[in-house]
């Protein structure tokens, strides 16, 4: 009897005091459950219906979910629609605080595909895998970061330009810039495209520029994790992605953990209708989601 008084002892012990370790394979079914809502283009349905779950999942972990609501334009078609930033926020009131973010919209057109041009992107890595991440790392925020305040950032309207030219893309983190939501991170992480089966991510160069404490802390803890085939200590290009505006407009060091390159067998799939589940792999998640645990433990 006592000794099974004790295991029980250490069973609840463990439970309580350990947390679950972030699950990819769970990350991997919502990157899957957004492809199935459909395209999660600005002002189409699909974007109503993703909002709501992301809403609805953020609110089951976080303190605070505020819905940023501005109209985004959209070139391709001229049409100004509805757009929506949802900011998952623990501890809100809390200055020492940081910001995880990426992006959930999808691309209305297929650009880097001639025959099927005007087809939605379904968005399996460019929207959903990011997502994927961020949300499966909401349920443990509030056991590896008790102290300190997130802000968990979905942006919407971020892939709408016209490629070549930066003005349309990224609407929603500049609308954040320019109407923030206080008390203001002090540094930030933005995760896009880490969903590719080959998964390789170069030190994007304007990261390097803006913060390059922060590029360090994290390809040292992948380093430390054994993830150096992944994150290569390299500089890679310039992108222009949601961290711009973080970094400029709003003041918060941030820098993207972005694989550009999303090709299979050679050929380019990125912004492409073939950017399907298919190309992406719970492993990339892995990589991505471990790495970002770690870091937000040791803030
Ligand atoms: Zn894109």
């Amino acid at each position: 009897m006592k000794r099974i008084i004790i295991i029980c002892g250490i069973l609840i012990g463990l439970l309580s005091a350990g947390d679950i370790p972030f699950d990819a394979y769970r990350a991997f079914t919502y990157l899957e459950k957004q492809v199935a809502f459909g395209p999660r283009v600005p002002g189409s349905p699909g974007q109503i219906i993703c909002r709501d779950w992301l809403v609805e999942q953020s609110k089951m972990y976080a303190d605070t979910v505020i819905i940023q609501h501005y109209k985004a334009y959209r070139p391709d078609n001229k049409t100004t629609v509805d757009a929506y930033n949802i900011i998952a926020r623990f501890n809100p009131g809390n200055p020492k605080r940081v910001m995880l973010s990426t992006h959930w919209d999808t691309r209305p057109i297929s650009d880097k595909d001639f025959v099927y041009y005007n087809t939605p992107v379904p968005g399996a890595n460019d929207g959903a895998s990011g997502t994927a991440v961020l949300l499966e790392l909401i349920k443990h925020i509030e056991n590896i970061a008790p102290d300190i305040g997130v802000d968990v950032v979905f942006w919407d309207a971020e892939d709408m330009g016209i490629a070549g030219n930066g003005k349309y893309f990224c609407q929603g983190s500049q609308y954040y810039a320019e109407n923030p939501i206080l008390p203001l991170a002090e540094k930030g992480i933005l995760i896009d495209m880490i969903g590719d089966k080959d998964l390789e991510i170069p030190i994007e160069a304007n990261s390097m520029r803006y913060a390059p404490g922060l590029v360090n802390e994290v390809w040292d803890i992948a380093k430390e994790l054994g993830y150096e085939q992944v994150f290569r200590k390299q500089i890679g290009n310039d992108i222009y992605d949601d961290h711009i505006s973080l970094n400029i407009k709003a003041g918060i060091p941030t820098i993207d953990i972005i694989d550009f390159h999303y090709h299979y067998k050679g050929k380019n799939i990125w912004h492409t209708p073939r950017d399907l589940p298919a190309h992406c792999s719970p492993q990339s998640l892995q990589y991505i989601g471990d790495v970002l645990y770690t870091w937000l433990s040791r803030q």
